[in-house]
């Protein structure tokens, strides 16, 4: 049998395509792995967020050639659609697809190793899922980006806002909900879903209530402060199953910075909205991501974004030095952001601080997790508001399975749990 490995860099979205491409590359027949593995080909879906995940993109075909030689190399994703010629020199590509049609991979690769099998039809979101249990599955439903964000490429890359029509996500839905018992909404603007639609709707709530039955639990990836209103929030506090994590993106706590990249809104909008969301769900995990160092931002202006940090008190951080991607708007700004290692440092300290305190807040309190795996004789699991449970039981848990839990103490990268009967 012919062996595919897929290895994917980057985006939620970038892991949806490359589980399609593999889906309906073992319809045809072919043994299909995700990761680096010893293969006969392999496809590799590049990032271009950051100079650096372009850098990476690239070094995978080196740990390629290092394994096999021989192997036929295929190429898609961001970074090939931004700089397709830095893959065009590398040894054994021998196609590079870019963003726009990654699902035609399929033909392509069939056309190359067994020309004789029927053509694979590909569908919008309407693709089959490797059909195996797990605890999380990602139910994609947008993509594109209407932003432009100064920092970012995303929409020159993958295009305009474009949603998925309703009908395609509830069959995508009806199939994930038998295998998944956590389903992560997820797209490229998410917050953005319905606006291109011609049939009237009520936008990314309309994505929720799909869940109104579902076996399944659900959350959403990252959103724009935007989305958040009393109406959005009310309908999501009338569900069982919705996980209450808002991966809200910050980016800045410093409005001159935000206004320098293009964020459509202030500290002052972005703090109402996190109080809004905590009148209806007072112990919501709130996450976000922040960029450290970008080009303007002056000493001041990372002391108020460190402020503001304090003042919100995420749950989680995700928090990323600025680096220069070509052909943005950011490009060509004056750097003027000094001593960046240590605005991080200062950052992270906020983060982890903040964190132990959310955990600290949710001792006592029982929680519904679902079990993902083992690690040094600990059961791991997420709580609904997004906290890393590590969990000691006697008994055998089942994996993908639902217990409740009592948080005990915080612990490692999380909380330490019991189960409760
Ligand atoms: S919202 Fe901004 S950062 Fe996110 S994809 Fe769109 S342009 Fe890029």
């Amino acid at each position: 049998m012919i062996k595919v490995s897929i290895i994917t860099l980057g985006c939620k979205v970038n892991q949806v395509e490359s589980e399609q491409i593999g889906d309906a590359l073992e319809n045809l027949g072919f043994s299909v792995s995700m990761g680096l593995s010893e293969s006969d080909i392999y496809i590799i879906n590049t990032c271009a967020v950051t100079n650096e995940a372009e850098r990476k993109s690239r070094n995978i075909i080196t740990k390629v050639l290092k394994l096999n030689k021989n192997a036929s190399i295929y190429v898609c994703g961001c970074s090939s659609e931004n700089n397709a010629d830095n893959f065009k020199k590398c040894d054994n590509v021998k196609k590079i697809i870019g963003t726009k049609n990654k699902i035609q991979l399929v033909n392509v690769i069939k056309d190359d190793f067994i020309s004789e099998i029927k053509p694979f039809e590909p569908k919008n979101c309407d693709n089959i899922i490797r059909v195996s249990e797990r605890t999380r599955a990602d139910l994609w439903v947008q993509n594109g980006c209407n932003n432009f964000c100064t920092y970012c490429l995303i929409p020159y890359l993958r295009g305009r806002e474009i949603s998925f029509p309703l009908e395609n996500v509830k069959k995508e839905l009806s199939r994930l909900e038998k295998i998944a018992s956590e389903i992560v909404i997820t797209g490229i603007n998410l917050s953005a879903y319905g606006k291109d639609l011609s049939d009237k709707n009520d936008g990314l709530i309309e994505i929720a209530r799909l869940f109104r039955n579902s076996p399944s639990r659900f959350r959403f990836s990252s959103l724009e402060v935007n989305i958040i209103s009393d109406e959005f929030l009310k309908e999501l506090s009338s569900f069982d199953n919705f996980c209450e994590q808002f991966h809200l993106s910050l980016q800045s706590g410093s409005n001159n910075t935000l206004k320098s990249m293009n964020r459509h809104y202030t500290k002052e909008d972005y703090l109402e909205k996190v109080n809004l969301i905590r009148k209806y769900f007072p112990n919501a995990g709130i996450t976000t991501d922040i960029i450290i160092g970008f080009p303007t931002e002056s000493e001041e202006d990372f002391e108020e974004s460190l402020e503001f940090v304090k003042t919100v008190n995420f749950s989680e951080m995700h928090i990323f030095p600025y680096s220069k991607i070509n052909g943005t708007v950011a490009e060509k700004f004056k750097m003027i952001a000094k001593n960046i290692p240590e605005r991080v440092k200062k950052m992270t300290e906020i983060a982890l601080k903040n964190k132990y305190d959310f955990i600290n807040n949710n001792i006592g309190i029982t929680h519904e997790v679902i079990i993902e795996n083992q690690k040094n004789g600990y059961y791991l699991a997420h709580t609904k508001n997004f906290i890393l449970c590590y969990i000691k039981s006697n008994e055998t848990l089942k994996p993908n399975s639902k217990y409740n839990v009592k948080i005990l103490s915080n612990f490692e990268d999380g909380a330490f749990a019991e189960i409760i009967k």
